[in-house]
């Protein structure tokens, strides 16, 4: 499937330290063959492929992402731009009832969705009514009312001889009587778009006025789907597309091309026949998942929003002239600690369990991490730039201070040694551009 060609594409790229133009064309060159084979629409790709290469290209380099991370941030960001960005959601009045139609062609999952629909309103405190406007099929009737008796919501349902308009209007009236503030309105579809279905929907639409006209496509149907959501778009106006059998869907095309080809947003994604299969759309939610790699991408964002990136080049440039002093020391963990625990951080980085093995032992707990503040603010300044000159008489003055024992201030002065030359080797690792374990 489509997260799998991306997965594979992003794990070529996470082998390198650096890379080259090369790189990163090779890579999206594969990217824009996985949304092809996807039955993503083919202008949406283009389109897609160049913002890609314009951002990558002229990206500020940042201090904390390595340049793969950085190739999959962007991707993710356009992938989730593509699909609307932020979440939409649907309409309330604030004149009650609300009132929702459905539209379709016949199989796309209108009726279920209609329980689905009404079940996610009921859970936050409203009161639907199942409206049974698809006449044609008395089947199509039975199985709205079998809905409606498996979620205990009342439906609304004329039998014989009145039309759909008509069946809209008076459920309305039944709603306002009933004390219902969302009304769900169930219509008829075609195995084809055709003129007939388009005027009864029109009439419809004329008559109620629904506030949420939302279009219900089967994702399985890819590019087609998107076709018959432009149609639908074009003849009657949709303010929402529910896509269905996403589940089922491992192309993913029409999630990534609806928005961009027919400028309605997906509000919801059916991902089963259960009734409690229906979820909000997110977009960003959604491009993580395409990309299969949601915890890589949480620690990204995590990265990005915690640390100071003017804080990490002042560091960076403190290491280079090995002046890294007691208060680097102690800023630096504050940060990592932003970031979660160690165990955490590398249990988000893939193919990284062997490391976190190794390094279990060196892990310290947010008491400790407490103790080393302390005994770091007992130091005067000249201790804190030379620990050259921290004595027993200096380390016995630091732990009274401190609230700690000596034992603590020289496990702190020991690790802080051990820091100094771990980073000192891991700066020659990246200068003769050997493979760090931060570059994943
Ligand atoms: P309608 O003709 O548009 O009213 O379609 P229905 O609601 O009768 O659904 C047609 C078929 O699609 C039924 O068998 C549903 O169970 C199935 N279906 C609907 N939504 C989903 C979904 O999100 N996932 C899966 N797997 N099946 C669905
Ligand atoms: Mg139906």
């Amino acid at each position: 499937g489509l997260a799998d060609r991306l997965q594979q594409t992003f794990k070529k790229l996470r082998g390198r330290g650096k890379l080259s133009e090369a790189d990163v064309s090779e890579a999206m060159r594969e990217v824009r063959m996985a949304l092809l084979e996807a039955d993503v629409n083919f202008k949406v790709v283009k389109d897609f492929i160049g913002k890609i290469k314009e951002r990558a290209v002229g990206q500020e380099v940042m201090q904390s992402l390595t340049p793969a991370q950085q190739v999959i941030k962007i991707v993710n960001d356009e992938l989730t731009e593509l699909m609307g960005g932020t979440q939409s959601r649907i309409t309330i009045s604030s004149r009650p009832p609300t009132v929702v139609m459905l539209v379709g062609l016949q199989g796309a999952g209108k009726t279920t969705t209609a329980g689905k629909l009404a079940l996610s309103l009921k859970k936050q405190n409203k009161r639907p009514l199942l409206v049974a406007g698809d006449i044609y099929r008395p089947a199509a009737i039975k199985q709205l009312q079998v809905l409606g008796e498996q979620l205990d919501l009342p439906v609304f349902a004329i039998e014989s001889g009145a039309n759909p308009v008509t069946i809209a209007e008076r459920a309305i009236e039944y709603a306002h009587s009933h004390a219902r503030d969302m009304v769900i309105i169930d219509t008829a579809g075609r195995l084809h778009i055709n003129e007939e279905l388009m005027q009864e929907l029109k009439s419809i639409k004329n008559t109620v006025k629904p506030h949420e006209i939302l279009l219900v496509v089967d994702a399985m149907t890819g590019q087609d789907a998107v076709n018959v959501a432009e149609t639908f778009n074009n003849e009657l106006g949709v303010d929402g597309v529910i896509l269905t059998k996403l589940d089922g869907d491992a192309r993913g095309g029409a999630a990534l091309s609806v928005k961009a080809v027919t400028g309605c947003p997906i509000k919801f994604a059916g991902m089963g026949e259960k009734l409690e299969a229906l979820e909000s759309f997110h977009p960003d939610r959604m491009a993580s998942r395409i990309l299969g790699m949601g915890d890589v991408l949480s620690l990204i964002e995590k990265a990005q929003s915690s640390i100071d990136l003017e804080q990490a080049k002042e560091l960076e440039k403190k290491l280079r002239k090995e002046d890294f002093t007691l208060d680097d020391f102690l800023t630096q963990m504050q940060q990592v600690r932003k970031l979660g625990s160690l165990d955490q951080i590398l249990g988000m980085l893939p193919g990284m369990g062997n490391l976190k093995k190794q390094l279990s032992g060196v892990d310290f707990d947010e008491k400790e991490l407490a103790h080393i503040e302390a005994i770091i603010r007992s130091m005067t300044k000249q201790e804190r730039r030379d620990i050259q000159i921290i004595n027993g008489s200096r380390r016995k003055r630091i732990a009274l201070g401190s609230g700690t024992r000596v034992q603590d201030v020289n496990k702190l002065l020991k690790q802080f040694a051990e820091a100094k030359k771990m980073m000192k080797k891991f700066q020659g690792m990246q200068k003769s551009g050997k493979k760090n374990f931060g570059g994943f």
